[in-house]
């Protein structure tokens, strides 16, 4: 069953052989959808035929959003502590700790349904691939557990023991090292793609950080850091040594990060909406560009602190905060995300790639920027079915 999609009024490729810019931006465009993937794609004038027609009536069609950083098996809610800290009062009931307690107590079914809920609202706002980190159990059979139900909606699951310290651990962050590494990584490891370490003050620091990391890839794992969110530090470096898929947050970066990111393959990934649901100051996505480095931008959505499914809203708070430019935002939020989870056949509508598609209820994809807040969601396809 094939499918001719015509009157795009703009697409964007991401390939710059197949049009305009490093969006490869196509006027007038169509696209055939074979199955699960894209069989060509070219001005609608050259258009061959397909079983079936869909007429985007020139509006922009581009590739679905690819957020490959999210924290999304998780339980309860965090309103209180976001409301108290946007009304500039003090707030001690435990953050994180809140939720690794709600989630320890959460059936595996209502976790699975809390899953499914947030990747259904994300699917409504074009994202068709989502990266998904456990780090809310902090023992074996809780990180096991949600690695378990993360890898029934998404092979890109993410194994983050190493979020905090578990707090059975508080007084003795050394052993908890040893668990992640040991016999917590023996039972999540068959269920995780990546391995994830939040390397900061007051979680890990660079050679605990080390460890979690080496251990993950000699069992295959393929390690992602979170990095220089709060502060500086060693985990962009380390990112780059270990020769990770991506380091995450970048938000404070010396000179030397800089140049490191730029000169590997190791993907910046910016996650905006950590900055702006805590008040911080956001990351430079600028100077990342004119470094030479692959840029990403990505949700973290989790019940702390960026609450957001939104990827539009990213890249809105991209182009507005962080120096980038619409094409630009738009690139990372679908492309670089791709590179950032090593995957080839996702993040561009190219012939071979994954029928994963966003139709807007706009002209063109710069209104992701222009016009924030609004829902623009006209069609989604996810594997060629027409989801939204
Ligand atoms: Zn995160």
């Amino acid at each position: 069953m094939s499918t001719l999609i015509t009157g795009i009024g703009s697409l964007v490729t991401n390939d710059p052989g197949l049009g305009a810019g490093p969006l490869g931006l196509v006027e007038d465009a169509a696209v055939v959808v074979d199955g699960d993937r894209i069989a060509w794609v070219g001005p609608a004038a050259a258009a061959p035929a397909a079983d079936d027609r869909f007429d985007a009536a020139g509006r922009a069609l581009l590739p679905g959003f690819v957020d490959s950083h999210s924290h999304l098996v998780f339980a309860g809610d965090r309103t209180a502590e976001f409301n108290a800290r946007m009304s500039g009062r003090s707030y001690s009931a435990g953050g994180i700790r809140t939720t690794v307690a709600a989630t320890r107590a959460a059936s595996d079914a209502e976790l699975d349904a809390n899953l499914a809920r947030f990747l259904r609202e994300a699917l409504r706002q074009g994202t068709t691939t989502v990266e998904c980190k456990s780090g809310y159990g902090l023992t074996v059979e809780d990180e096991a557990r949600a690695l378990r139900i993360a890898a029934r909606h998404t092979p890109e699951t993410t194994y983050l023991g190493a979020h905090v310290v578990a707090p059975e651990f508080a007084d003795d962050p050394a052993g908890y090292v040893e668990l992640v590494t040991g016999e917590m990584l023996d039972a999540c490891a068959p269920h995780a793609k990546w391995v994830d370490v939040f390397c900061e003050r007051g979680a890990f620091d660079g050679d605990q950080a080390r460890a979690v990391l080496t251990a993950g890839a000699a069992r295959g794992l393929v390690p992602r850091v979170h990095a220089n969110q709060l502060s500086y530090g060693p985990g962009v470096q380390l990112a780059v040594e270990l020769g990770a898929a991506s380091a995450d947050h970048c938000t404070h970066l010396t000179d030397e990060d800089v140049a490191a990111l730029a000169g590997s393959r190791t993907v910046a990934t910016l996650l905006p909406g950590a900055e702006f649901s805590t008040r911080a100051e956001y990351p430079n996505a600028r100077r990342l560009l004119d470094a030479g480095a692959a840029v990403a931008l990505s949700t973290d959505c989790n019940p702390g602190s960026s609450f957001t499914s939104s990827m539009a809203f990213c890249i809105a708070v991209a182009v507005r905060e962080m120096g980038m430019t619409p094409d630009e935002a738009v690139f990372a939020a679908t492309a670089t995300g791709a590179r950032a989870l090593r995957r080839t056949d996702v993040g561009t509508v190219t012939v071979g790639a994954r029928a994963d598609l966003l139709l807007l209820d706009a002209p063109s994809h710069v209104h992701l920027a222009y016009r924030p807040g609004v829902p623009l969601t006209a069609a989604v396809w996810r594997n060629g079915v027409r989801e939204v």
